[in-house]
């Protein structure tokens, strides 16, 4: 295992130096786009991995995938999908079109901006603090790390910045998708986009949703398995903004990216996958951290399809 994540470290990093950082949050256009981090974790909850592993970035839309966890959690399937659909889009993670042309006005799926704020607000409690208490909770489970937090300057630059997110809360709150006030929903959200993790973290998320919901590590149920279905699908079909579809034909993996450089998938029965480089596509990818997807799931023959 270590010499094929070797070698996809190799393929990989033939696109060092190529894509840039995200800098529409200026706090994540400092990152460092020599970064390169490819992790496994199998479903004996081993970890291998190759590269700069053990830095540290903010998940942003890989925290998606727990935002949705969380909110199915408490809220159940029909909680949840009231006000948020299950269809792919094929626009950008931040567009707000389709929350005016859309005759539900619903966001169409949980992986794009405006879906996964409507998701944060069927996370209940009295107060935001307490709301992303049991986002961040359940996220230092699912990323087996007790000790995971928010980063407060990437919060910081965000919430500064994200104009255009609450543009997208303020639309569904109009149009009644959600109701309650958009800066407390917003604080959830933008906390858990700050979500510091590192490469070896997020293969450990895909492995829990690999597994069926069941922690490698212990083997502690923390998704029910009906949920890791919803979740794993709307990875497959939505997971990589409107690269999706191209990703499903050549990957084949649900995965989940976000523009902090990780990327991370879930091969059912079979390992979950991180990768780590700040250097994006113009659709918002990693593009070493795709190369390497591609090249895994070529020589693993990890494609699903
Ligand atoms: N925090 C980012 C935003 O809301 C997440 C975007 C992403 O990773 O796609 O704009």
């Amino acid at each position: 295992m270590q010499n094929m994540i070797k070698e996809a470290y190799r393929y990989a990093s033939y696109s060092l130096g190529e894509g840039a950082p995200a800098d529409y949050i200026p706090e994540l256009a400092k990152a460092d786009t020599k970064r390169l981090a490819i992790s496994i974790t199998d479903l004996a909850g081993r970890t291998h991995s190759v590269g700069d592993s053990q830095v540290r970035f903010t998940m942003q839309s890989i925290s998606k995938v727990v935002l949705l966890a969380t909110a199915l959690r408490f809220a159940g399937f029909g909680g949840v999908f009231a006000r948020v659909g299950v269809e792919p889009t094929g626009d950008p993670f931040n567009s707000i079109i389709r929350l005016e042309t859309d005759s539900s006005n619903r966001p169409s799926n949980p992986m794009i901006n405006a879906g996964a704020i409507a998701v944060t607000t069927c996370i209940p409690g009295e107060t935001p603090g307490e709301r992303f208490e049991h986002v961040l909770e359940y996220a230092r489970a699912l990323l087996d790390n007790p000790e995971l937090d928010y980063d407060k300057e990437v919060y910081r630059s965000e919430s500064e910045t994200g104009d255009r997110n609450r543009a997208l809360a303020y639309m569904m709150r109009a149009s009644k998708v959600i109701d309650g006030a958009v800066p407390e929903h917003l604080e959830v959200y933008f906390k858990a986009c700050s979500l510091s993790v590192n490469c070896e973290e997020i293969s450990f998320l895909g492995a829990v949703l690999a597994n069926n919901g069941i922690s490698p590590r212990g083997g502690k149920m923390l998704i029910e398995p009906f949920h890791v279905k919803v979740i794993r699908s709307l990875m497959s079909t939505c997971g990589l903004y409107d690269y999706s579809g191209e990703f499903a034909l050549r990957v084949g993996i649900p995965a989940k990216s976000g523009v902090g450089g990780g990327i991370m998938g879930a091969v059912p029965s079979r390992m979950g996958i991180g990768t780590y480089c700040p250097a994006l596509d113009p659709k918002g990818n990693s593009l070493c951290g795709l190369r390497a997807m591609e090249y895994l799931s070529q020589a693993l023959n990890l494609s699903l399809f």
